[in-house]
């Protein structure tokens, strides 16, 4: 297990001056004293570190001038953040998604493609293609190109076990590095998703962040004092195997009552299809339980329960400041909320204060961004 800061390398080595990039590109524009109350250094140490900056073009006064609370006049710095470009590529069992960011990952141009065929060379192949559509909309050298899917990824971008493209052992970036001169980062889908959070999202500003998915399974994301955690075993959904209900159904493992059979739509929509005696989609099982339907209730809080109890274990191992909750499945929170409230309440030490839940929907160009930002945390060539 190792840690990555999560601040894109190419802002440099530890210290004022990548400090300095940092809270540019996450903050905006700020004027000097700003930026040094931020930074905690004196009026003449961030002008030390500001003077080559400014000289070298990657940072800039704004054009616009502010009268500053000493009545003289201020003009506010901002960073150059087109000085970079990046792509981001989240690959799904189903679709390519892509987007062509700077280095605030604003999106400049975006793409999506269908999966003809789940065949490695031929998702390379579609993935470096929607790479140079992106360029053809939007032309502008790219120092990177970050592709993040649901799987172990190993060392060198190799793929070690991705179930919804049915790879296993599958040297990705090798083969998409064949297709493209851009250089590759390929990256698990949660640590692009706990970068982007942690950058840009919820989790900006919180030091000691949790993530957690539902949906297809579960997954978790895990940031410490500001660096994201990497594992070799991330992606492969270990978290899923958690026990959490003694009288639930059994997983594909033969574990009663995991976080994937407790919490995934599928399980889910079993569960109550066999209780409603005909088959229901998860959202119609959601908008029953908030009608009124009992049985579809009783589902969705044993499951939304469950969660609670997923919830505390996370803020009991990882002592997180706050913990973000999403994926697909999330709408299981704000349905069973109560049931939600429950379940983390009854294993947590009630001493103990609550930590902040907050649930997030994003959409798939928002995990490319993440993936972009992985790419931008490569060493500089
Ligand atoms: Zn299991």
């Amino acid at each position: 297990m190792d840690a990555t800061p999560v601040h894109p390398s190419w802002l440099g080595e530890p210290g004022s001056t990548r400090d300095v990039l940092y809270r540019l590109l996450v903050e905006g524009p700020l004027s000097r004293s700003a930026l040094a109350e931020r930074l905690g250094l004196s009026a003449a140490s961030l002008s030390r570190v500001t003077k080559p900056l400014l000289a070298s073009g990657e940072i800039r006064e704004t054009p616009d001038r502010h009268v500053g609370p000493t009545g003289r006049p201020t003009q506010p710095l901002e960073i150059d953040a087109d000085r970079h470009h990046f792509i981001g590529v989240k690959i799904t069992g189903t679709h390519v998604y892509a987007a062509l960011v700077n280095l605030r990952t604003d999106v400049l141009a975006s793409a999506q493609a269908p999966l003809e065929s789940t065949e490695p060379q031929r998702v390379a192949e579609l993935v470096a293609l929607t790479a140079k559509e992106l360029q053809e909309q939007h032309p502008v050298p790219v120092s990177g190109l970050g592709v993040c899917l649901g799987g172990q990824v190993l060392d060198g971008g190799e793929v070690g076990y991705a179930p919804f493209l049915h790879w296993e052992n599958v040297p990705f970036a090798r083969y998409l590095g064949g297709h493209t001169e851009i250089p590759v980062t390929v990256t698990n889908d949660l640590n692009a998703l706990t970068l982007i959070e942690h950058w840009q999202g919820a989790g900006q500003g919180v030091a000691n962040l949790v993530i957690l998915t539902i949906g297809a399974g579960v997954g978790y994301g895990l940031v410490i004092n500001n660096q994201l955690i990497h594992d070799a075993n991330a992606g492969l959904g270990q978290v899923g195997h958690t026990p959490l209900d003694a009288t639930g159904p059994t997983c594909d493992l033969g574990h009663r009552g995991c976080a994937n059979v407790m919490l995934s739509i599928r399980n889910i929509e079993t569960h109550a299809s066999v209780s409603l005696g005909r088959v229901v989609r998860y959202d119609e099982v959601l908008q029953l339980a908030e009608a009124g339907d009992p049985l579809a209730r009783a589902a969705v809080d044993q499951a939304g329960f469950a969660l609670g109890r997923l919830l505390t274990i996370a803020s009991g191992f990882a002592m997180p400041e706050k913990i973000i909750l999403t994926g697909e499945g999330v709408g299981l929170a704000y349905t069973a909320a109560d049931a939600v409230e429950a379940g983390r309440r009854q294993d947590r030490e009630r001493h103990a204060t609550a930590i902040p839940l907050e649930c997030i929907e994003v959409d798939d160009i928002y995990w490319a961004r993440g993936a972009a930002l992985a790419a931008m945390q490569q060493p500089q060539p």
